[in-house]
């Protein structure tokens, strides 16, 4: 019988629209990193080790870091949660959505909300969950998975999603990037006003001071993380930096090699909630295990290095020829870590024996 990895793969082999969408996405990420990175204010390689020795001092002083994080946060007045596993994670949001009697919620872009498959949870229990991150926002309209960690509708074309507005929102058809981009942007608009909890991401947490930071392109994230009453934030227990002058050194090279800019466009740092009559009365930080302590005593923890800037996956051969929607276990389920780094982060955080076989999606 043909695994459904390999069935995948023929099926994505077979669409020319996908292959143009991923060599157009591949050719200009690529580009715009190796521009990017002629100006760096040292030598590459310099910053890349510090980048690196900063990671592997966080990986191996883990819990201490955690505890300081943690202490930090509390500190500043950010309600902590601390869950083991996906279930706990998602529990720990509905309980905060029941207690607000919330009925909408609108999310930034977060990796951690689709490991722990926080949509579909929500959407169980009856609320109304709306991607603000336009990609993301494509993708949900079209009851798809993101296909890629940082550019989620990496598998679609222009003129695809020009057809996807004009069949699912009713506009007109148009494949004029700035006029969808208006079409989304008049949607959400409205949804940032009324939602009553915004969800988002971490990039870093800042172990030293109990800061959050969030980089988004759009703007989205101010809006989710700022207008709501409530915030809730996801983050996986690694994704911490020692001190601000570690964020500094790290803030170099992610956006550079995520989207080739020298610097996200909103970079986002988060200490407390609302001080004065403005912004959310409480932030909620839920930190995720879900494996990585785990992970963090086996040979796999210097996968707990990586930043989550997908450079790996625009410079892999095989992610060109079969986009993010391919990587599946062997039961069929769907993992949203894709490519060389998904190869081992989606066994080792999830189930080994379903999706071990993804490390043969290699051209070596
Ligand atoms: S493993 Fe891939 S996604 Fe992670 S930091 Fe390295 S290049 Fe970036």
């Amino acid at each position: 019988m043909t695994s459904p990895f390999r069935t995948h793969i023929r099926q994505a082999l077979a669409n020319p629209n996908l292959q143009t969408a991923l060599d157009n996405n591949a050719e200009r990420r690529i580009n715009a990193r190796i521009q990017n990175y002629a100006f760096l204010p040292e030598d590459v390689q310099v910053m890349r080790q510090r980048a690196h020795n900063i990671r592997t001092d966080v990986v191996a002083n883990l819990a201490r870091y955690l505890d300081q994080f943690i202490a930090n946060l509390q500190q500043n007045g950010i309600i902590v949660h601390q869950a083991a596993d996906a279930n706990e994670s998602v529990n720990i949001v509905l309980d905060i959505a029941k207690q607000h009697n919330a009925h909408l919620i609108s999310k930034s872009k977060t990796m951690v909300g689709e490991e722990i498959e926080l949509n579909p949870a929500l959407e169980a229990h009856g609320y109304e969950v709306v991607e603000t991150d336009l990609g993301e926002y494509i993708v949900q309209i079209r009851h798809e998975h993101p296909a890629h960690i940082i550019t989620p509708a990496v598998h679609l074309r222009r003129e695809d999603v020009g057809k996807t507005f004009n069949e699912l929102l009713g506009v007109p058809y148009t494949d004029d990037v700035a006029t969808m981009v208006a079409v989304a942007r008049r949607t959400l608009r409205d949804i940032f006003l009324k939602t009553d909890i915004g969800i988002s991401g971490v990039n870093f947490g800042v172990a030293e001071n109990g800061m959050l930071c969030v980089l988004t392109n759009e703007g989205n994230g101010r809006m989710v993380t700022t207008l709501p009453l409530v915030h809730i934030a996801l983050m996986g227990i690694e994704r911490l930096v020692p001190s601000l002058e570690d964020l500094a050194s790290l803030l170099y090279l992610l956006p550079r090699s995520a989207t080739g800019q020298k610097l996200t466009v909103y970079t986002n740092l988060i200490r407390q909630p609302a001080v004065d009559s403005d912004g959310p009365r409480e932030r909620h930080l839920i930190l995720l295990d879900n494996g990585r302590k785990l992970m963090s005593n086996s040979p796999f923890h210097e996968m707990l290095y990586c930043i989550r800037c997908g450079a790996c996956i625009n410079a892999c051969p095989v992610f060109r020829e079969i986009g993010g929607h391919a990587y599946v276990g062997k039961s069929g389920k769907h993992t949203p870590y894709p490519g060389p780094m998904g190869s081992v982060i989606s066994p080792a955080l999830f189930d080994a024996q379903d999706f071990g076989h993804l490390a043969r999606a290699s051209s070596y």
